[in-house]
């Protein structure tokens, strides 16, 4: 027998850049639902951000294909040749942008695009503006990568839009990014062209300031909503913007993680830098089937649209008719985010006060069955997030419930 020190193991000690990094708010009430529904609860689920789609058939052959073609290697470091090509050809097509193939980066995901940018680029104190309310993971990602993440309030009367005087003053000479979501998640407001003017005459005064566009909800857009990308109205950006997108949404592909984006060239390499020391190329079977959703027929894209849509109307008319509630109908995405100032103050019949949209949501949750997630998890309160990716049957039963528990609550 060995003879071992009778000393105690040091307990864990995590690094200082994720010691205040929590697991995200939507996956613990996610997990909270999980185990609800263990318990035999039958609880509905609207927090999770994926369409309820499956991936078209036509994507999944082009993956068996790549397989008994034995594509089962690594592939180049940041994307196939074809993969890149497949990209370059989406945004002629649908942004009129020419990207060279080192202009463009595939990754495991939009939020490895993305995590690549800001570790290949953040030092310490440098800051990234981000408009709030806001996909939570912007300010993680920053902070890991050592940036500050600057949160500026957007009114909900502005449609959730960061206006030109708020840029203005955020800038300050440490600004390495602002970061733009359109259409959004949490809230599924969107920048139109003439949203977008202002914003970018400002960037254009400080030269110092990247811009990076997450477009990833491009395709979801809703009322003859004319997108489009920030790069393609102003020029002036191009050699210092990112503009981001994937497969994840439009396509139905959350599993397969393939994101993209382009950018300039000495910016991409960077961010190859970074992912040559992660994870290496994305999957290689995932990059044949996102070629295939880019540059295939097109055309399930509008019927999905449409089936979003109507269950978007569906939610805000349903929110709308409740006391208290109040959903603004977002241009795209498929979220509402609407407010519940209304319910604050209120008692829930088991004597609790509602006092935050967290204690609204812990209460819809446990009365309603209903999981929905609070804005404070995306910098914004009063208010609560609907993913609507569901069934119409399902989306009824929900807003019915929620209502019987909102009428429930005493003034
Ligand atoms: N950006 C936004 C705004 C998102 O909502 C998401 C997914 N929730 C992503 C990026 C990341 O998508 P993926 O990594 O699946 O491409």
């Amino acid at each position: 027998m060995l003879d071992r020190p009778d000393v105690a193991a040091a307990p864990f000690r995590p690094a200082a850049r994720i010691a205040d990094i929590g697991v995200s708010e939507i996956l613990q009430i996610g997990a909270r639902a999980a185990a609800m529904r263990r318990e035999g609860h039958d609880v509905i689920v609207l927090g999770a951000g994926e369409p309820d789609f499956d991936t078209p058939d036509t994507v999944k052959d082009a993956a068996l294909r790549a397989m008994q073609r034995g594509e089962t290697r690594y592939t180049a470091l940041d994307g196939s040749p074809a993969m890149k090509e497949a990209v370059q050809e989406k945004f002629r097509r649908d942004n009129g942008l020419d990207f060279s193939a080192g202009e463009v980066s595939v990754a495991s995901g939009a939020k490895q695009v993305i995590f690549n940018a800001f570790m290949a680029t953040l030092d310490p104190g440098d800051e990234v503006i981000v408009p709030t309310p806001y996909w939570t993971s912007y300010a993680d990602i920053i902070r890991i990568a050592g940036g500050v993440p600057v949160l500026v309030a957007c009114d909900a009367a502005n449609g959730f839009r960061l206006t030109a005087a708020q840029l203005e003053r955020a800038i300050t000479p440490a600004t390495r990014w602002l970061m733009l979501n359109s259409p959004s998640n949490p809230t599924g407001a969107a920048y139109s062209e003439a949203d977008y003017r202002p914003l970018l005459d400002v960037l254009v005064k400080h030269p110092h300031v990247w811009l990076l566009a997450d477009d990833i909800y491009e395709h979801i857009v809703y009322d003859g909503f004319r997108f489009v990308t920030p790069v393609a109205l102003e020029p002036a950006l191009r050699e210092r913007t990112l503009t981001v997108n994937g497969v994840s949404k439009a396509y139905a592909m959350t599993g397969w993680r393939i994101g993209y984006g382009a950018g300039p060239a000495a910016l991409i390499r960077a961010m190859a830098v970074v992912q040559s020391q992660s994870t290496s190329n994305p999957s290689s079977i995932s990059q044949a089937a996102a070629i295939e959703a880019l540059t295939g027929p097109q055309d399930y894209l509008d019927e999905r649209r449409d089936s979003f849509r109507v269950r978007r109307d569906l939610v805000v008319d349903g929110l709308n008719g409740i006391d208290g509630i109040d959903c603004p109908r977002p241009q795209g995405a498929f979220y509402t985010f609407a407010s519940c100032a209304g319910m604050l103050g209120r008692a829930t019949p088991r004597g609790r006060k509602i006092e935050t949209d967290g204690d609204f949501c812990a209460y819809l949750l446990d009365a309603a069955k209903v999981a929905v997630v609070p804005g404070s998890a995306f910098g914004a309160s009063p208010f609560f997030r609907i993913s609507y990716a569901t069934s119409q049957e399902e989306l009824r039963e929900a807003l019915a419930r929620i209502a019987v528990a909102c009428a429930a609550l005493a003034a």
